[in-house]
């Protein structure tokens, strides 16, 4: 008894390979493959490839062959905890066609990486608690929780879709609602995925989710082992866990009879995945709950314009938790930094303000958005930077270990003696760094203790948690970092945040760019004041800037009212869609000829109302590790009809230029 099995592999081809199955003689039923199974393939000179089963049709035993091609014999098929069916199928479909890729590439999203494997000892699958957890027991909802409950209530009660957007600010109470809503859904006998922006960094809620839970609930991510990956893959998929938590990945557990998908901080970039595929987790959750009759619940202190505007027009429904649990949102002060008077990047405001809560025995957190001593290294009498000499941007100086080092590609060299242009001797580092600010608060507070936490303090695995932990503990008493000390934590003895320069991001060639600066100034302000009255200073050039009139007065409404006009005005999203063709090589004439023809292509053939072609044009990094850079922007909404036609076309072109590489972003969230 055989079979010809028709299967898609992740490879960048939009075709179905055939194979051949013998089925076992013993086992006839039983050993029969079905679509939806799960596969294993010798593919060219690889000898496993994980692959799915799209069709089956018999195949006479002697047949060995067909239109002159030989089959290969699938060489293992994972066991039925590993099918890709139903709603996960049509995710899987969804996918593909919306990102414009193969199915075949959309595939192992869906499985765990070596599928199949074994658990080796007996891992913990929930993350112990070294967080003291209130008892649900003890909790009353507040009226406002207690509305957003029932809205997901009736909508489970009706088996239904329904997309919730929870607007709180930090600390009013989000994480209780989702935790309540997964209540409901197992009590009806259904299950729950809970999306966090990146697990690592998130340790309480995870917790949190543990002490509920308990063994119903495991978390799945990339830092676990295969086999703990596996072991929690079929666990899910024969319903012996019932929640599944993690980053984006999580989205594609095979949990039974998904009731709820619970995305926390739904704002979070991260959830759209930036190597292929480039899919947005929350749009794809929004599909996987619609085919499910499910709950989704977005929920952020400042949602992504995209989901505000949605419930604004009704699409989602909208519910505030108006006020933090317990105490206040802390004040915000904004320093004007113009006009002199600032020693080393701290104004005189910000320098009192740090004594003032030291002395008070509390602690300080100082945000800053770059790392390594000085941006760069410029010479004094010709005014040149160092840059690296494979990508056309300035290298960082860093003093400990000191060198010059690339953010971009890694690149690092010694620190010259003299000036590459000009032969003089002296250098100045111009702009300043999380290391930079670290040795200045040493010299201004020579008894403080100060913990950094930078891409640079966080190399060694473990670390970043264990600096979050000692300050946590009050080991310390000044936190200076990057973006990395905005999220996650909660720091009870916090009683001033300082950021150094809040203007900092605003100024990016990015559409996004005042959207992700109000997210961030918002965030880390929201770290100040937990739990008794804390201040928030912004150092700023522009202190009357919208964005941060609105950060500093928690006011998401005059964001969106300052925002909004002007996505509109230039055809942004959420006004309009975005995709990104980003092409590279290595040799500059040649990718700018085929920038050019690939541009050329999609006018002539997409070009129609509504539709805007910009570009090609330099990326906004011109060039990265050795490689030439160029953009074409689509501006508006693509068909299904458009996108086959795309699809086809980037294929056929990445034949046509060899050394040439064209990336395309759906929905792209950066620009670069
Ligand atoms: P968020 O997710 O919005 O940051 P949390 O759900 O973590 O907010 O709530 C903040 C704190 O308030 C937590 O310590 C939580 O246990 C507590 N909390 C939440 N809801 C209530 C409630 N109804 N009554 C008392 N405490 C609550
Ligand atoms: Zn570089």
């Amino acid at each position: 008894m055989c079979q010809l099995v028709e299967i898609v592999l992740p490879v960048p081809l939009a075709q179905v390979f055939s194979y051949r199955h013998q089925r076992d003689p013993e086992a006839d039923q039983e050993s029969a493959l079905q679509p939806g199974d799960l596969v294993a393939v010798p593919f060219g000179r690889r000898k496993n490839v994980t692959g799915l089963v799209v069709g089956v049709r018999d195949l006479a035993p002697d047949v060995r062959e067909v239109d002159g091609v030989k089959l290969r014999d699938v060489s293992r098929v994972f066991p039925a905890e590993y099918r890709i069916t139903g709603d996960r199928r049509r995710l899987a479909d969804w996918l593909a066609s919306y990102y414009i890729l193969p199915l075949g590439e959309v595939v192992p999203l869906f499985h765990p990486p070596s599928p199949g494997t074994r658990a080796r000892g007996s891992g913990q699958d929930t993350a112990q608690s070294p967080y003291p957890c209130v008892d649900p027991e003890n909790i009353t909802l507040t009226d406002a929780q207690e509305r957003a409950v029932k809205s997901a209530e009736k909508i489970l009660d009706s088996r239904s879709f329904g997309a919730l957007l929870l607007h709180g600010v930090t600390g009013s109470g989000k994480t209780e609602v989702y935790l309540n809503i997964i209540s409901l859904a197992l009590a009806a006998g259904r299950g729950a995925i809970y999306l966090l922006p990146e697990i690592a960094l998130t340790p309480q809620t995870l917790s949190r989710i543990s002490a509920r839970f308990g063994d119903r609930v495991a978390a799945i991510h990339s830092g676990m082992s295969a086999g703990r990956r596996c072991r929690v893959h079929e666990q899910a998929a024969k319903g012996e866990i019932q929640v599944v938590v993690g980053p984006r990945s999580a989205l594609f557990a095979p949990v039974r009879d998904l009731g709820v998908i619970i995305i926390d901080e739904e704002h979070e970039t991260s959830y759209k995945q930036d190597e292929k595929p480039r899919y947005h987790a929350r749009h794809a959750a929004l599909v996987r709950g619609r085919e499910n009759k499910a709950v989704v619940m977005l929920g952020s202190a400042t949602p992504d314009l995209e989901s505000m505007v949605n419930a604004l027009d009704g699409r989602f429904e909208l519910l505030e938790l108006p006020d933090r649990m317990g105490s206040e949102l802390p004040s915000v002060e904004v320093v004007d930094m113009r006009g002199g008077g600032n020693l080393e990047g701290f104004t005189p405001a910000l320098t009192e303000a740090v004594n003032d809560t030291l002395e008070k025995g509390r602690q300080v957190i100082l945000y800053y958005n770059r790392r390594g001593f000085a941006r760069v290294l410029q010479c004094r009498d010709c005014g040149e930077v160092v840059m690296c000499p494979h990508c056309d941007i300035g290298v960082t100086y860093h003093l400990r270990p000191r060198r010059l080092l690339c953010h971009y590609c890694g690149f690092t060299r010694k620190v010259p003696d003299t000036c590459p242009d000009c032969g003089a001797e002296e250098f100045l580092p111009a702009g300043g760094g999380t290391e930079k600010v670290e040795l200045n608060l040493q010299a201004h507070f020579p008894d403080a203790r100060i913990l950094r936490l930078d891409h640079d303090t966080t190399r060694r695995r473990g670390s970043h948690h264990r600096i979050l932990t000692a300050f946590a503990r009050g080991e310390a008493d000044i936190l200076v970092g990057t973006q990395m000390v905005a999220k996650g934590h909660h720091f009870p003895k916090v009683g001033l945040v300082g950021v150094l320069a809040a203007d900092d991001g605003l100024c990016l060639p990015d559409y996004r760019s005042a959207e992700r600066s109000f997210q961030l100034l918002t965030q880390v302000a929201g770290r100040s004041g937990r739990t008794e009255a804390g201040r928030v200073i912004f150092q700023t050039w522009r202190p009357d800037d919208p964005v941060i009139q609105a950060a500093a007065a928690h006011d998401y409404q005059a964001f969106l009212a300052a925002e909004t006009p002007e996505r509109k005005a230039l055809g942004y999203p959420p006004f309009n869609r975005l995709l990104r063709l980003g092409v590279t090589g290595r040799r500059l004439g040649h990718v700018e000829e085929a920038a050019g023809q690939l541009a050329e292509a999609v006018r002539a053939s997409l070009n129609g109302p509504g539709i805007e072609i910009l570009g090609p044009a330099p990326a906004v990094f011109p060039r990265l590790k050795d490689r030439y850079r160029f953009q074409i922007l689509i501006k508006g909404k693509l068909g299904k009809k458009e996108k086959d036609w795309l699809g086809e076309c980037l294929r056929s072109f990445k034949e046509g230029f060899k050394g040439v590489d064209v990336v395309h972003d759906v929905d792209p969230v950066s620009m670069y």
